[in-house]
């Protein structure tokens, strides 16, 4: 829960819980313009966190997602920018930007979403809308990307670091880089997309028209869909998630812990690519998958450390101090969002 500093500010609730927050919010007298908001926009929900220039948390709210029409995406974008702006008694003259997080293909230069599936958007100028509509600048990025940021920021609030990759398990498989404390988005937007590294040429098809992406193994989806096939679990198919597979090796299911095993080998990998292509100083590991915490996370870094014991440089590149799992509760789009408003250029 939020420590409420100020009783006058409290978070809104939409039809949402709040989630939690690691910041205090200070008093509005304390509020040092210029502000800096965040929203990270999904297909059902929209979380925003209104900022002062020391990333100070100000207020958040959470709205619905109008995806009915893009008028009414924006309305209820903009709706939940002035919900944060008038916790904190701001107006809109006071944000000197804003940061949004989209589940689709945007181009950040532009501020234009080319598809946005969820969103029910296509070829939209997303940016240049609310950027009107706001009389502010917008920063526009993929949920992953914003993700990765609000990861990084995470880590440097705890010490340094310079370059990590955020590796996301959930439907999907991609990583989002930070190398040198700037995004790394590469010549097409794709730097990190391993999900579509091929890694069982032999393998089960992908999404992607090829056979044996490492998306088609360790995705929450690609883990349902071998689980169905090799593990036997007392519930209907429907309802299994990659959740039930961890807990169900944890209780000794002989082909659940094979399974584990199988996911585990292939993370390990990820995570190896990932830094020995980009030199990251942290693999931060997050997505649905993750979710199942140390029961997904044991068996990886025994993985990790049978990869180590293979030569010296793995044993010097990979050590287990490099990964760890974001924090359940700390949402790292929206602090993200705040955080591309604030510092990327
Ligand atoms: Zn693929």
């Amino acid at each position: 829960m939020l420590r409420n500093a100020d009783k006058k500010i409290s978070v809104r609730q939409h039809q949402c819980p709040p989630k939690k927050y690691n910041s205090v919010i200070m008093s509005t007298k304390n509020i040092h313009t210029p502000l800096f908001a965040g929203l990270d926009i999904g297909g059902t929900k929209i979380e925003a966190l209104l900022v002062d220039a020391g990333m100070t948390v100000l207020a958040q709210a959470r709205h619905a997602t109008n995806v009915s029409h893009p008028d009414n995406l924006v309305a209820s974008a903009v709706a939940a920018i002035d919900d944060v702006l008038q916790q904190a008694q701001a107006n809109r003259e006071q944000l000197a930007g804003i940061g949004i997080g989209i589940p689709g293909q945007v181009n950040p230069a532009t501020g234009d979403v080319a598809l946005a599936v969820n969103l029910n958007l296509t070829a939209y100028p997303l940016g240049e809308v609310m950027s009107t509509q706001l009389n502010t600048p917008i920063r526009l990025e993929n949920d992953l990307n914003i993700a990765a940021l609000g990861v990084y920021r995470w880590l440097n609030e705890q010490g340094p670091v310079d370059n990590i990759a955020y590796l996301s398990l959930g439907t999907g498989v991609a990583a989002g880089v930070v190398l040198n404390g700037r995004l790394y988005r590469g010549s097409n937007g794709m730097a990190g997309e391993i999900g579509h590294i091929t890694v069982e040429p032999e393998g089960a098809l992908c999404n992607c028209g090829a056979r044996g992406c490492l998306e088609t193994i360790i995705s929450g989806t690609a883990i349902v869909k071998q689980a169905l096939a090799t593990v036997q679990l007392d519930m209907p198919a429907k309802q299994v998630h990659a959740g039930h597979v961890f807990a169900a090796a944890a209780n000794g299911n002989a082909a659940a812990q094979t399974l584990v095993a199988r996911i585990a080998d292939y993370t390990s990998r990820a995570i190896q690519y990932l830094i020995m292509t980009y030199d990251v100083d942290k693999v931060v590991l997050g997505g649905g998958v993750s979710g199942a915490g140390d029961a997904f996370l044991t068996p990886v870094l025994q993985a990790l450390a049978t990869l180590r014991a293979q030569s010296d440089l793995f044993n010097t590149m990979l050590p287990a101090s490099k990964i760890t799992l974001l924090p359940k509760g700390y949402n790292a789009g929206v602090w993200g969002a705040v955080y591309l408003a604030r510092n990327q250029k």
